[in-house]
């Protein structure tokens, strides 16, 4: 049986490549990169290019990448520390967030008694920047954490433009951006933003691994205390093989974009006339023109298919997902699709259907099949 990987968005494939420099990492720079004799320097040497290569990809300074355990812990410090430490006494978000940034931005509602606006999603899953902008008149000392591709609809956020916005309004700007980061390039002198997350995982690279980039000066404090790693703000012996490879897939990335890209889109539109020509009915989640390696889709199957779709499907050897991966193994609707979907689509079957460029048009013709057969 051919297996079919469509769950992409969930995590990807290692680029054989990055599989190879952390083989090499891993025999050859063994040493920790804190220690002063040559296996150290050597380790520290590997990190510090793994350091310059992933910020030049995004045009900043070195010294404004700082290497996370993966996005979760990303979002995690950026948004604990702007309360604790930058004093901010409201943040900004969506109720369509990972739940990287919406249980730690609840928690932290909880724990310091801060103010929690959530601005605002339209039908088609985009953010109400008009909202926003209304948001912002409250004078309170703000951060704005709004993501830049939603991962379970690839609805995408203007993220120049709320860069903007929130510069005019004098407030700080988070986005995780642990969807596109290695899928869109992105020019961190352009965009006026002050922290982003992003995780080596979902660009071919390994997973445990991740990054933050802090713009300087931002006045962030550590939330892991014990080692002077990472300038003081992120304690714990580097994972290096990790880094390395994190730092090789997003080389990669971004060396093939345009090629890669073009390719997946073709995949997307291949899907979306298939969907068309073989389940008429079906609707579009979010946005039709969303990010180009997701789309979410409303089946026109009973409500009664919900539960055991992805069971079948996996019965098959085609792995998709019904929304973020963590809620994947249960049947409680996505927090997503419940700010779009009416209550009575909630219970119907969606799929989230997510690529690489390693999928091919026959992954694709055996999903239809697949579905078809459950029709
Ligand atoms: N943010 C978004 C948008 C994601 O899609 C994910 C992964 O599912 C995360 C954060 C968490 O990243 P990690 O798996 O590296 O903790």
């Amino acid at each position: 049986m051919k297996k079919v990987y469509l769950d992409n968005a969930s995590t990807t494939a290692i680029r054989p490549e990055v599989i190879e420099e952390m083989t090499k990492v891993m025999a050859e720079d063994y040493g920790n990169p804190s220690s002063t004799h040559s296996f150290g320097r050597n380790a520290k040497s590997v990190l510090e290019l793994s350091r310059k290569a992933i910020a030049k990809e995004l045009n900043v300074p070195a010294q404004e990448i700082i290497f996370t355990s993966c996005g979760t812990e990303a979002d995690n410090w950026i948004l604990r520390s702007a309360v604790k430490d930058l004093k901010v006494t409201r943040i900004i978000t969506s109720k369509i967030e990972h739940h990287a940034v919406l249980h730690t931005v609840m928690l932290l509602e909880k724990e310091f008694a801060i103010q929690v606006d959530y601005v605002a999603v339209k039908p088609d899953g985009s953010i109400d920047i008009t909202n926003l902008v209304e948001l912002l008149a409250n004078p309170a000392k703000t951060l704005v954490s709004l993501m830049h591709v939603n991962n379970e609809v690839g609805t995408v956020l203007d993220l120049a433009r709320v860069g903007q916005i929130c510069k005019e309004h004098n407030v700080l700007f988070h986005s995780d951006t642990v969807q596109s980061i290695g899928k869109q390039v992105l020019d961190l002198q352009e965009i006026p933003i002050d922290f982003i997350a992003a995780s080596a995982h979902k660009f071919h690279g390994p997973k445990g691994v991740g990054f933050a980039f802090v713009r300087k000066n931002s006045g962030l404090q550590p939330m892991f205390f014990g080692g002077e790693q990472e300038k003081g703000l992120r304690a714990g012996t580097e994972a290096v093989h990790q880094i390395a490879g994190m730092a090789k897939a997003l080389t990669l990335s971004y060396a093939k974009l345009d090629q890669e890209k073009k390719y997946i889109q073709g995949l997307k539109t291949y899907l979306l006339e298939q969907l068309t020509a073989s389940l008429p009915g079906f609707i579009v989640n979010g946005d039709a023109n969303g990010f180009y390696n997701i789309l979410n889709v409303l089946l026109p199957f009973a409500a009664d298919k919900t539960a055991m779709i992805l069971f079948h499907l996996d019965m098959k050897g085609i792995a998709v997902s019904r929304g973020s991966a963590c809620q994947s193994g249960s049947i409680r609707p996505s927090h997503v699709l419940a700010e779009m979907l009416s209550l009575e689509d909630l219970k119907k079957p969606s799929l989230r259907i997510s690529f690489s460029h390693y999928n091919t048009k026959e992954d694709i013709d055996l999903l239809i099949d697949a579905l078809k057969g459950l029709q």
